[in-house]
């Protein structure tokens, strides 16, 4: 008898698809768990001594409401309530100005109109009273 080759290997059935088999879904405990929802668990009243602290940033006097008007403030070396006294000093923008003035070909001296505009200094601000710098606006 001419034994010729097997076509191919008889591959095993795949098994069936077992169905809801083992896995109860929904409804088996009334409990429902929405995936991704934040479970906030519900606060009875806080223990005590649990004292939420709000931390505040260290008074920083710099950039702080300061512009280039004066602000009305209390001065806090001298503690007098005082309109500060803005002086101008060129500042970064300036030097950023004259730089961009001197690339565009301005160099006879345009370079240095930059320090004559105040929009472009920055604004120092100065107790009147003590004459201490309480503040400074930078523009960059
Ligand atoms: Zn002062």
């Amino acid at each position: 008898m001419d034994t010729g080759k097997q076509p191919a290997v008889t591959q095993p059935a795949p098994p069936a698809y077992p169905g809801p088999s083992g896995y109860e879904t929904k409804q088996a405990g009334g409990y429902l768990v929405q995936p991704g929802y934040p479970v906030q668990p519900v606060v009875q009243g806080q223990p005590p001594g649990t004292t939420i602290i709000h931390t505040q940033p260290a008074q920083l006097l710099v950039g702080m409401g300061f512009y280039e008007n004066p602000v009305a403030m209390t001065c806090p070396y001298c503690q007098a309530s005082i309109v500060t006294a803005t002086t101008y000093e060129p500042g970064s923008l300036t030097w950023i100005a004259c730089g961009g003035v001197a690339l565009m070909g301005g160099w006879l001296g345009c370079c240095l109109i930059p320090f004559c505009i105040d929009a472009l200094k920055d604004v120092l601000h100065n107790c009147p009273n003590c004459k201490h710098q309480v503040g400074v606006y930078r523009r960059v």
